[in-house]
Parts: structure tokens; sequence; C-alpha cells
């Protein structure tokens, strides 16, 4: 019998587990064989947290883009082992595309995460949050808000469900923010993770002991853990419960994440619920999340809430729908629905079920059973929907069953359906099926809005985009309050903040500047050695700066710009009708106009350096400029971002046009694209 590997303190060990330390045995979920022992007995939490302790200062002397490169390497090493890791799933239960939701999903989180993080991070050790403080009206003390790594390790606790996916974006945030991690699946897949985590530590792309991987949870793990450290759980809410109070977290401060489970919903709008569209794709996301993983997501459905006049046909449609669902060996292609991970999941599951045919009945999923393949039945469990029919019955908002079984709500108007939405205690996500000038829109909106980590409204207009009730995405937040855990995964670059300390910094422009790596207002500026568009990347700093010369505007350039670009607006163009406005004094320069002729100001004519400009942000026009104005430009160098493995780098340009009294006239970042010294690329 095998024991699953742990990856402890730069090498592969095998636990040895005794008769009274006998570990979890893993077993495929098909079959009912024996696929292994999950267990940690033996390994020391005390040696494993020191190792990830010592790795912290190599992840965190890299920047943010050479951790995100870091990641996007770890993706084609995923990438490599994934029919292996489609093969290992079965043996859970998983049919192909159960498997692709979890492998391909997995993986392709963990590359969004690496884009997000180089285009969202800067390539340094600190990260922006917001805009500078100014702190003193001379300018020279000032406020900045900036991310930096948290100083401990992150313990990774996962559920079975998705033992690729859900390792891979939490790893992937934890990296990208500098911290070194320990990663413990669940036993009953663990198996899964071992093989993807073999591969992502033997390919040698991680800083020694950057990550470690447990087959099992040592003992005493937590009693090593103190205010540096997160542990980020998944899993059910009894268990959060449980681990939160633990002294880690309430005596040391320690930072909890949970993503728990959670009552998720679909409302059928009463103002959709004669539209046959609308009907079609409610009960078509109701059976795919039923489907999905065997309905084993904390996002999936668990109560549909439909008006009470339209219930007869939803179910009659969901009668229809599940009709044909086939359930059996998941390596079998026409197989639908697979298995559930375990024997002891499905007596789980059953108990559950039992509990809510109290005030429910069964409409889906009371016939025999039939299953497709040689496949031993104690893990399998039939597609179910529940009709509730007892409206008092409260246990419909508070049990989770956990596997193919979701429970159609009857409900009387918007306020009783946002109501018991609510009474789910927090939730993952909502699905709402209606136009998008529903009356009844707005209210639900408001009323559960605040109760959610993610809402989803679907209209005709969407449906064929739809990504699916039961998907987070990486690029939005994924986590819900109360009862969901209260954690916030995921959403871009949002997910790394659980590993990042925010903290406020004051000091001189000049010291601010130095620190966080991009220009500051009131730092200085050094006139640049030559115009600054005749450097390359690697000969400009940031602070670099160039004075223009001035430029008056005439009326004769407002009228040539207007006749150029058709823009006649009449603060441009009637002296009269322009006096008469609240905001100018008489015909003023277009405002395109004034940075146009600030870019014949600072432009550097000739080819060199500069490739291209590709945009402008943070535009402002803070003062009209009348004909006879005068403007002159200072640019400076405000950050610059080498691009991995280009010729080439990204300049931000700080642009600050005044008119002949000193007034800034427009404020606005040149972002240009900057040609590298060819003996400097790396
Ligand atoms: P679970 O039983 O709570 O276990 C989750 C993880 O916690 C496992 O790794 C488990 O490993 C570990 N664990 C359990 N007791 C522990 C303890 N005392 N100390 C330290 N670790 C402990 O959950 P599950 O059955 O694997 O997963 C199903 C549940 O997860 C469902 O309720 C589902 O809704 C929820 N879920 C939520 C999300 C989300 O993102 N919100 C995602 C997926 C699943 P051991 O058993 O080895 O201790």
């Amino acid at each position: 019998m095998r024991t699953i590997d742990s990856f402890v303190d730069g090498r592969w060990v095998t636990p040895q587990p005794d008769q009274d330390h006998p570990g979890v045995e893993i077993r495929d979920a098909v079959t009912g064989e024996l696929v292994g022992v999950s267990t940690a007995f033996g390994i020391d939490a005390a040696q494993v947290v020191a190792a990830a302790r010592s790795a912290g200062s190599a992840l965190r002397a890299m920047t943010f883009h050479e951790r995100a490169a870091m990641l996007k390497e770890l993706v084609g090493v995923a990438s490599t082992v994934k029919d292996e890791l489609y093969e290992l799933s079965a043996t859970t239960g998983a049919t192909r595309r159960d498997a692709k939701v979890d492998v391909d999903g997995g993986i392709g989180t963990l590359a969004t995460i690496a884009s997000r993080g180089r285009r969202g991070f800067p390539d340094g050790h600190a990260a922006p949050d917001g805009p500078p403080e100014h702190l003193s009206r001379d300018g020279s003390f000032l406020g900045q808000h900036v991310w930096v790594p948290r100083p401990g390790v992150a313990v990774h606790l996962n559920a079975y469900n998705f033992p690729v996916w859900g390792s891979l974006e939490k790893l992937g945030s934890a990296l990208l923010a500098g911290m070194p991690c320990i990663v413990k699946p669940a036993p009953q897949t663990v198996h899964v993770a071992e093989r993807l985590f073999r591969a992502l530590l033997d390919a040698e792309v991680l800083p020694t002991d950057a990550v470690q991987f447990l087959g099992g949870l040592p003992e005493s793990l937590f009693d090593h853990l103190d205010g540096r450290d997160v542990v980020a759980f998944t899993g059910s809410a009894a268990t959060a419960e449980h681990l939160r109070g633990h002294p880690a977290f309430t005596a040391r401060s320690a930072r909890f994440l949970a993503e728990t489970d959670s009552l998720n919903s679909a409302i059928l709008l009463p103002s959709a619920a004669a539209d046959d569209g609308h009907l079609e794709r409610f009960v078509a996301e109701v059976k795919a999340e039923v489907v999905t993983k065997a309905g084993q997501r904390c996002t999936a459905i668990r109560r549909a809430f439909v008006p009470e006049d339209a219930v007869d046909a939803v179910v009659s449609r969901l009668q229809d729908a599940f009709a044909e669902v086939t359930v059996g060996d998941p390596r079998d292609r026409g197989v639908q629905v697979g298995a559930l991970v375990d024997a002891h999941q499905r007596e789980r599951l059953a108990g559950t079920v039992d509990k809510l045919l109290a005030g429910c009945r069964r409409v889906v999923g009371d016939g025999p059973l039939e299953l497709v393949g040689d496949v031993d039945p104690a893990a399998f469990y039939p597609p179910t929907i529940l009709l509730l029919e007892d409206e008092d019955f409260v246990d419909v908002h508070e049990l989770e069953p956990f596997g193919p079984v979701a429970t159609v709500i009857p409900f009387t108007d918007v306020a009783a359906v946002v109501d018991e939405v609510r009474r789910g205690g927090g939730s993952l996500v909502t699905s709402v099926f209606g136009d998008a000038d529903a009356p009844e829109l707005a209210e639900v909106f408001a009323g559960i809005g605040g109760s959610h980590g993610r809402l989803l409204f679907h209209d005709a207009t969407m449906a064929a985009a739809n990504t699916g009730h039961g998907s987070p995405l990486p690029m939005l937040v994924h986590g819900g309050p109360g009862r969901a855990g209260g954690g916030e995964e995921l959403g871009g670059t949002r997910g790394a903040q659980a590993y990042l300390q925010r903290i406020a910094l004051q000091g001189s422009p000049d010291t601010l500047t130095r620190l966080v790596g991009r220009y500051l207002p009131g730092a200085t500026r050094q006139t640049a050695k030559g115009h600054p568009f005749r450097l390359t990347f690697d000969d400009l700093a940031v602070g670099d700066a160039l004075e223009t010369g001035e430029r008056e505007i005439t009326l004769a350039d407002v009228e040539a710009f207007a006749a150029l670009t058709g823009d006649t607006f009449y603060a441009h163009m009637d002296e009269e009708a322009a006096a008469a406005s609240p905001v100018f004094e008489g015909r003023v320069a277009h405002g395109y106009l004034v940075i146009s002729a600030a870019a014949g100001l600072f432009v550097w004519p000739d080819p060199g350096p500069v490739l291209a400009n590709y945009g402008l942000e943070n535009l402002r026009f803070a003062t009209p400029v009348y004909p006879g104005d005068r403007i002159s430009v200072t640019l400076t160098c405000k950050d610059k971002v080498a691009r991995a493995g280009s010729d080439q780098g990204t300049v931000t340009w700080d642009a600050q046009v005044r008119n002949q009294d000193g007034e800034v006239v427009a404020a606005y970042d040149v972002l240009t694209i900057v040609a590298r010294d060819p003996a400097k690329v790396g």
C-alpha cells in the first residue's frame, strides 16, 4: 500500500504510518480499491515551519515581476502533467469534463495571476496603493500607502473537491506576494495534488523551501504559527469554526482566511417567469450546477427560487432535463455525472437529503439509480431535485447537501425572496434571471448584494458568453461574507493582498520616491543629460526631467484646431456664449489642443529610443487656457518597467503643463515604449 509522499525541507519523504497512526485510506471512488494512505506521521511541524521561514528572504528579495515570471514558468510545468492529472481525477469520481474544470481551470487561474501580477504590480518590492497624500501645504511631507510582503509563512489547507484549482489559486497569490507556502491538501484527493506538486517542485523553478507539500497534517502545525503568518483554509464552515479558536489566531493574531460552504441561490424574477428564454436558461443553469463535479462545488446552486405560479413549469422542465442524464464510470465519455469522492461523502449527503425530506418532496431522482459501467455503487448518488413544500421549514436555508442536489423553493414576492436568500447567512454567489429593465432588479440588488461575494445577472444578451454560475473567475473576487467564510480570493491582484501588509509611509518626497521606486510629486528632479527621449530605457532614471520652452496658444490655433477636428463646441467658437457659461470667461482653447501643443514642446522629432506613445492616463484639465496664454511643460520620468525577454521597456512620464503664471493647466501621465540598450538586455 502506497503512502502519499511529502516534500519537506528540500526533499521528498515517505511518512511511515504505524498501527497507532494508520493515516487516512484513500479509495478509488469508482471501484472502491485502495489508492494510498494520507498521513504526515513522523513529520516534524517545527522543521517544516522553520524551513519555510528560511525561504522567505529569497522570495522577498525578488521583485513582484520576478515572482510573476516564476509563476508563469510553473504554468508551463503544470501543463506537462495534465493528462496524468485527468487520469488520477477519474479515481476521485470526476468525469473528463469535471477534471478539466479542476486541472485546466487551475492552470489557467495560475496563468492569469501571473499576468495580472505583472500588469498590476510594479517591478519592485513595494506596490503603491492609491495616489500619494499631501501632508503639508509646501509639499515637503507626503504620505503613500504601499503593499509589502508579510514576513511569515502561508499555510494552505485545501478542500477535497478541487485538488488542482484549489491549491494553485492559493499558491499563485501567496507566491506573487512573496510568502513561502506550506500546502496541505484534503486527504481524499491528495494523490492528485501530489502528482501536481511533484512536477512543480522537481522542476527547480522555485527557491529552496519556498513551497513544501504535506501528504497529511502534522501534529501541532499551528502551534508554530504567529502574527507574521497566514492560514488560508477552504472547507466546511464547521471545520473553519473549529480552527478559528486556535491560539495561533486568538492569541497570536496569525491571519486566518476562510472560504467555506455556502447555500448559493438562483432566482427567477417574477417578471421573467412567463418568458420561455428565461425559463430555459434557469433550468439549464440549475441542471449544470447539479451535474458538474456531481454537485461537489462550493459555488453550486443549492436553492432555486421560483415564483409560485411558475413552479409547475420549472419542475416539469427540470424533470425533462434530467431524464437523459447518465450516471456512472467517469472514464466513460458518455457519462455526465460521476461518483462522489467516496462512500463516506455519499453517506453524509444521503443523511442531509433525508433531513431535507422532512420539509421537501423529491421531484427528480426518486427512481432506481442505473449506473453506466462496472462500478462499485457505494459512492454514487442520483442527481436530485427537491421541491420545498413546507414554507416554514428552515433547514433548507441551513443544510448544505454537498452533492448533485438542489431544492426548488417557491416564493410569493420580491421582498420574500430577498429575505429567504439572506437566510443562507452569507453566500458565495447568486444568479438572477431577468431582463436588464426588470422592475424587481434594483430591489433584489439592494436586498441581497451585501450578503454575497458575487452576483451573476442572466439575460438573453449575455447568454452565449456566460461563463457559468459555479465558475469563479481569476479576474473576479471569489469568497463571501458570513457562512461563506468571510474570505476573499482571486480578483486579479486582489487575491495577493491577503498575503501582503498594507502600510502607510510618511516622509519627504525624495525618501518616498526612493523607497517606492516611483517619482512622487515634490521629489527632486534631475535635468536629464540631454533630451530624455534620446536616452535608452537603461540610461533613463526615475526623476529625469525636461523643462520645455514656452509656446503661445493663439485664437488662430483654436480656429485651426476646430477646423481640423470638427470640434466646434461653443466654448471654443462663440465668445458671447462662452463668457455666459458659469465655467469660462470667454473663448477657451480645446483641452486636446493644449495637450497636442504640449507634445509639440516635449517630443524629440528624430528617430531615437522612444519608439511609440501608447496612451495617456489620469488626464485632468485643471485651468482653462485662453487665447494669448503661454504654456510650457515639465516632463518627468515617473516609472519604468522592463519587459521580460524583450529589447523594449515601458516608461511612464509625469507631464505638468503650466501657463505663464505657473498654474497647472493640464496634468497627466504619458505612456511610452522605449528601446533598451542592447548591451544591457539580460
Ligand atoms: P473539510 O472537511 O472542512 O476539510 C477541509 C480541509 O481542512 C482539509 O484539508 C482537511 O484535512 C482540513 N482539516 C479538517 N479538520 C482540520 C483540523 N482540525 N485541523 C487542520 N485541518 C483540518 O472540507 P472538505 O470536506 O474537504 O470540503 C468540502 C467543503 O468545502 C464543502 O462544505 C464546500 O462547500 C467547501 N468548499 C468551499 C470552497 C470555497 O471556496 N468557499 C471551495 C471548495 C469547497 P484533514 O481532513 O486531513 O484534516
